[in-house]
């Protein structure tokens, strides 16, 4: 089958300030020299660069999102920012429902679905996450968990183009600790599987990422496996060498 093609994209979380540019500026030369092979690159900095990255980005082979919006388009929510005013900066993609937010911030899987359905609405293509905890894989309930987050976070409207999966287990973020390939492939399989039936033949082209912990030396493994189409890189995506040489597995 035609697989999609792979998106890299990194999530700066709460780090980078204005000297952020050069590492941006490393990243796009890599970009242009090959280093990302087939794949998409993404770079999400906080807010505050939205824009600027956005300009610099401007006319080069690489994207720039955000990381979080609000649900509704204006209004009375201080301190929160729209899907379109990020596509007003210059976004093309938004992060939401990362487990930070989850957690740091109580959101639901309505508020996800809420999220990305905002996205969806001003032009943005959505990078939906989930993922279970520890405590929940070792129970055995991580596909049960997963299947129910992406049910409950899918907006309507879903399709190839503008929705993203990122599947980010909670244990594995920023710990170094990554599940096995078996059990990633186990859960890819589930949620292209959940898509399908969700979207018909049109969830065979969502793409879905890993995300995790993943770095230069593990992302050629990780990237292998089957229904994987891409990373989602926290950590590694703050330096341009160790980004470009996760990119660099495809
Ligand atoms: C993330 O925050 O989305 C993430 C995967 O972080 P890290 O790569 O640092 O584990």
């Amino acid at each position: 089958a035609n697989r999609p093609r792979p998106l890299v994209a990194g999530n700066w979380k709460m780090n980078g300030l204005t000297k952020g540019v050069t590492e941006l500026d490393a990243i796009a030369t890599g970009v242009a020299a090959g280093e990302a092979g087939a794949a998409e690159v993404l770079v999400c900095p906080p807010f505050t660069l939205v824009s600027r990255f956005a300009a610099q980005a401007a006319g080069q082979h690489i994207k720039i999102g955000a990381q979080d919006c609000h649900a509704k388009p204006s209004g009375a929510h201080t301190g929160d920012i729209s899907a379109e005013m990020l596509k007003d900066a210059g976004a093309t993609y938004v992060i939401v429902g990362h487990s930070e937010r989850r957690t740091d911030h109580g959101e639901t899987d309505a508020t996800v679905k809420a999220k990305a359905g905002a996205a969806l609405r001003a032009g943005l293509v959505a990078i939906v996450c989930i993922g279970e905890t520890r405590a929940e894989r070792e129970s055995g309930k991580a596909l049960d968990v997963v299947g129910s987050q992406l049910a409950g976070s899918l907006p309507a409207g879903a399709n190839a183009a503008n929705t993203v999966i990122a599947y980010e287990p909670v244990w594995a973020i920023g710990t170094g600790l990554t599940p096995t390939a078996a059990d990633v492939k186990q859960v890819h399989d589930f949620i292209r599987a959940r898509l399908v039936e969700a979207l018909g033949e049109e969830g065979n082209g969502v793409r879905v990422l890993y995300g995790g912990s993943v770095k230069p030396s593990n992302a050629a493994e990780l990237m292998g496996v089957d229904n994987v189409d891409g990373a989602l890189v926290g950590g590694a995506s703050l330096k341009a060498e160790d980004f470009l040489g996760i990119a660099s597995a495809y």
